[in-house]
C-alpha cells in the first residue's frame, strides 16, 4: 500500500510551500519550474483527497528590492506592490493552484518573524556581537577574504561587496549542531535528493557558525523590513524573517487551530543554491522556538535555457507570460515537467517546447481524445457503450492502467516528476496502439462484431477517462477539456482514489469539442 493512502484519505491533510522569491524583477521561466513543480505535486494531493494547503510568496524585505526601487524611481512600498502583481499574475496564468500568498510586509507576518525572534531570546540564543565582513547586498550574505573571487561577490562578478563591521544580534546557530546532525541522520527522508543530504551532512561536518540575525539601520536611510523587538534601530535579517513565512502562511502565531492543523510543513520545495537556509538555519530556529521540524526539504536542480545559465546579465531570460500566451499554460507546464528530476538540473527551449507539443501534446494525446469521441459519433451516435465480451488486449490494457496508477504515485511521492508524466505518457501511447491493434473501423463493418466494437469503443474511453485523472496535475485544463468531451465535470478532489480505477467511473455519452492542442505550424522557424 502507497504511503499516501495509509491513513484514511479524508484525515491526512497535506502543506507543501515554496521559496518566496526576491520581486526584485518580475519572475521568469527559472522561477516558474519551481512553482510548476510544486503546483504538480499539491494537485496530486489533491486527488488523493487529502486537506492540501500550497502557500508561495514574495520575499519583501530585502535591501535588493529597494535597490531595485530606487534603480525605477520608485518609493519601494510602491514597487513591491507593483512586483506582487507581476507575480501572482504570472503564476494565476501558469494555473499555479496556491492556497496562500504571503508578502512578507504583511503585519501578520511582522508579528510572525518578531514572535520567533522573541522565542529564540527567550531560550538564550541570541546575543549581540561585532559582525565583520564582506557583505554582498545582492546576497543578502556575508563573505570572508576566501570567499571573494577576486575580490569580487561568488555569484555576482561584478559586484565588490562592502566592508561591514557594526553591532548585530546572533543567533547561536552552533548550540544546535548535534540536534541538526541528529535529525538528518535519523530522518534520511528530510532532505531529498540524496546527494543534497549529503551536501548538508557535509556543511555539518566543516563546522557551523552562528549567523547574524540583524542588520543596523543606517543613518539618513529609511528602515525597511521587520524591526528587531524593543530595538527598533536593528532590522531582522532578511533570512530569518523570510524562512519565518512558512509559518506565518498558517497562522503562526495568533490562530492556533490553523497553526495545529498545518505544521509541520509536509514539503519546502527549494533550489539547491538555499539548502543551508532550509536545512540548517530553519530547523534551528524552529528548534529554538520549540516548534516541530518540518518533514521533508525537496530541493531541486536549476534549468538552462538552450544550454545557457538563466541570468539577466546574460540577457536570455524568457518572460513565461509570453509563452503561455503563445502555446498555453499546458504546454508550458508540460515542456517544464517532461524531463523534471529533482536529481538533475534539466534545459529549457522554445524549440524542445514546440516539439513536445506537437508530438505529444497534439499527435499522442489529442489525436487519441479526437478519434474516441469521432469514431463513438459516428458509430454509437455519441452514446459510449457498454463493453462486450472482454479479450487479452482489454486485460492488458486494465492492467496496464490500474499499474499507471500506482507507479506514478509512488514516483510522484518519490519526486520523480517527470519521471511520473514518463509512465502515464506510455499508457497514452498504449491506448493508441490498442485502437490500431483492434481496428474499430473494420469491426464497424461487419455487424456480426458489434459487441467488440463496443468493447473497443468503451475500453478507450475508460482510458482517456482515466488519463484525464492522472494527467490533471500536469495539465489541469486539458484535462477538464477531456472530461468535457466525456460529459463529464472538471476532476473533483479525491479523484485518483475513488474514480482512478478501470470502471470506477460512470461514462454516458462523448460530447465533441475543438482539437485539445491544435498543431504549431512551425514552417516558419522560430526567432
Ligand atoms: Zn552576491
Amino acid at each position: 500500500m502507497m504511503l499516501s493512502e495509509q491513513k484514511d484519505a479524508g484525515s491526512k491533510r497535506y502543506y507543501i510551500t515554496t521559496a518566496i522569491d526576491y520581486p526584485n524583477a518580475p519572475p521568469h521561466i527559472g522561477h516558474s519550474l519551481e512553482k510548476v513543480a510544486a503546483d504538480i505535486v499539491a494537485r496530486f494531493h489533491r486527488l488523493q483527497g487529502h486537506d492540501t494547503y500550497f502557500s508561495m510568496g514574495v520575499d519583501e524585505n530585502s535591501q535588493h528590492v529597494v535597490r531595485a526601487a530606487q534603480t525605477n524611481g520608485i518609493d519601494p512600498a510602491t514597487w513591491v506592490d507593483k512586483m506582487d502583481e507581476a507575480f501572482r499574475l504570472a503564476w494565476s496564468r501558469l494555473d499555479i493552484s496556491y492556497d496562500y500568498w504571503i508578502r512578507t510586509t504583511q503585519e501578520r507576518h511582522i508579528r510572525a518573524s518578531q514572535e520567533l525572534f522573541r522565542r529564540a531570546q527567550a531560550r538564550g540564543d541570541i546575543y549581540k556581537s561585532i559582525y565583520r565582513g564582506w557583505y554582498c547586498p545582492n546576497c543578502n550574505k556575508f563573505y570572508t577574504d576566501e570567499e571573494l573571487v577576486e575580490g569580487k561577490c561568488p555569484d555576482h562578478p561584478s559586484l565588490v561587496p562592502e566592508w561591514l563591521e557594526e553591532e548585530n544580534y546572533f543567533f547561536a546557530l552552533t548550540k544546535y549542531s548535534d540536534r541538526l546532525l541528529a535529525h538528518i541522520t535519523e530522518h534520511p527522508a528530510f532532505i531529498v535528493p540524496a546527494a543534497r543530504r549529503s551536501e548538508v551532512l557535509a556543511m555539518l561536518q566543516q563546522g557551523l557558525r552562528d549567523f547574524s540575525v540583524s542588520r543596523l539601520v543606517r543613518p539618513g536611510t529609511d528602515a525597511w523590513g521587520v524591526p528587531v523587538p524593543g530595538d527598533p534601530q536593528h532590522i531582522i535579517y532578511v533570512w530569518f524573517d523570510a524562512l519565518t513565512n512558512y509559518v506565518t502562511a498558517v497562522g503562526f502565531p495568533d490562530d492556533e487551530a490553523q497553526f495545529a492543523r498545518y505544521w509541520p510543513a509536509d514539503a519546502h520545495v527549494i533550489g539547491k543554491d538555499i539548502t543551508r537556509f532550509h536545512c540548517l538555519y530553519w530547523p534551528a530556529m524552529l528548534l529554538s522556538a520549540g516548534l516541530p521540524l518540518p518533514r521533508q526539504v525537496a530541493v531541486h536542480g536549476f534549468i538552462t535555457l538552450n544550454g545557457q545559465r538563466i541570468s539577466k546579465t546574460a540577457g536570455n531570460s524568457i518572460d513565461p507570460l509570453e509563452l503561455v500566451d503563445e502555446f498555453g499554460a499546458d504546454a508550458v507546464r508540460y515542456s517544464l515537467a517532461r524531463n523534471l528530476s529533482f536529481a538533475s538540473d534539466g534545459d529549457f527551449s522554445r524549440a524542445n517546447l514546440i516539439r513536445h507539443y506537437n508530438d505529444e501534446l497534439a499527435n499522442d494525446l489529442g489525436n487519441l481524445l479526437n478519434r474516441v469521441v469521432t469514431m463513438i459519433q459516428r458509430y454509437r451516435g455519441g452514446i459510449i457503450p457498454p463493453p462486450g465480451p472482454v479479450g487479452a488486449l482489454e486485460e492488458e490494457l486494465q492492467y496496464l492502467a490500474e499499474e499507471t496508477r500506482r507507479r506514478a504515485a509512488v514516483a510522484l511521492d518519490a519526486w520523480e516528476i517527470g519521471g511520473a508524466l514518463g509512465i502515464i505518457w506510455s499508457f497514452v501511447r498504449r491506448t493508441n496502439q490498442y485502437i490500431e491493434q483492434s481496428e474499430p473501423w473494420r469491426l464497424a463493418r461487419q455487424a456480426e462484431k458489434k459487441e467488440l466494437l463496443d468493447t473497443v469503443l468503451s475500453s478507450a474511453a475508460e482510458a482517456l477517462r482515466l488519463l484525464a485523472i492522472f494527467l490533471a496535475p500536469y495539465i489541469p485544463s486539458a484535462c477538464d477539456r477531456i472530461r468535457g468531451q466525456l460529459s463529464l465535470e472538471p476532476v473533483d478532489v479525491g479523484a485518483w482514489v475513488h474514480e482512478g480505477r478501470w470502471g470506477a467511473g460512470t461514462l454516458a455519452r462523448v460530447s465533441a469539442g475543438p482539437l485539445l492542442f491544435p498543431r504549431i505550424d512551425v514552417s516558419t522557424p522560430p526567432s
